[in-house]
């Protein structure tokens, strides 16, 4: 079901500079998983084959975010051991390595440590996990709630951020997705949808990557966007994770979420090391 956008239609201003829009039809994919792009009459796009891709990938974003919730909250909340799938995930993308103090941010760092109400307190390895988890909660809230998902769409491009541009000349042309920040990010997570501009992605790249891939890049920018996670070590870079106790350390950083949240779902630490062509197919069926 494909539809003018209704700011285009009744000519609302948009959030950020300039009044110029690209994309101009919406288009429901299913529940939850609305779409936008430049319509191009007489031609097929985006296809069948790049919808396809775009709704597997939010639906398993969704899932990913959840099922990731869900192990978090027996470990936290309901204090079950941790896997050794999840010791080994916390190492790889937080640098929240057992028994070792993040350079002293940590008291205490001990897998599975007994229950004691003088610990509740304490800077321990339980006081991340909860920080971990209640950023997996909020995602997992927003993403079940529905995704809006903007074509990037590089290759036609011509107007950027809101004002006419030249076609190739996009600020952009590399990236497989991307939001705005709006305003200031010191209070740190957020509930408010209005926060941050909306998450584009690039179709193109879609339709080229594997669907936990794709999930990954959903799962990243609704970080930035819900969350105000403003990190970008990506995980193809030597630096990645950055440190746990660092303003701006792995607690921020986008892919250090995302990629824990695929890990934990997924069964098997993905994106163990820079090179891993997890980065574009990292493998795994629908969930
Ligand atoms: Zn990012």
């Amino acid at each position: 079901m494909a539809f003018t956008k209704p700011s285009v239609k009744l000519g609302l201003p948009r959030m950020g500079q300039g009044s110029d829009r690209h994309t101009d039809t919406n288009e429901l994919l299913s529940p939850g998983v609305l779409i936008a792009y430049r319509a191009r009459p007489g031609t097929d796009y985006p296809n069948q084959a790049t919808k396809d891709a775009v709704q597997a990938a939010a639906v398993q974003a969704r899932n990913i975010v959840r099922i990731a919730n869900d192990m978090l909250a027996k470990v936290v909340l309901l204090r079950r051991p941790e896997s050794q799938l999840f010791i080994d995930t916390m190492a790889t993308h937080f640098k929240l390595i057992a028994g070792d103090l993040a350079g002293g941010l940590l008291k205490d760092n001990i897998v599975d440590k007994p229950f004691s109400p003088k610990a509740v307190f304490v800077h321990d390895r339980r006081w991340i996990l909860e920080r971990i988890r209640q950023k997996m909660l909020s995602l997992s809230f927003h993403l079940n709630t529905g995704v809006y998902l903007i074509d990037q769409d590089t290759s036609t491009r011509d107007v950027f951020n809101g004002a006419p541009g030249t076609v190739g000349q996009a600020p952009y042309s590399n990236w497989v997705g991307y939001i705005h920040f709006r305003g200031t990010q010191t209070a740190g997570g957020s509930l408010c949808g209005f926060r941050n501009g909306e998450i584009h992605i690039s179709f193109d790249h879609f339709l080229g990557y594997s669907l936990n891939t794709n999930a990954c890049i959903i799962i990243h920018e609704a970080a930035h966007k819900f969350l105000g996670v403003k990190g970008d070590i990506y995980g193809d870079n030597p630096n990645y994770p950055p440190d746990l106790q660092n303003k701006g350390g792995s607690l921020d950083n986008a892919d250090s979420i995302a990629w824990t949240a695929i890990s934990l779902a997924t069964g098997a630490v993905r994106m163990q090391n820079s090179g891993s062509t997890d980065f574009e197919q990292c493998p795994g069926p629908a969930l």
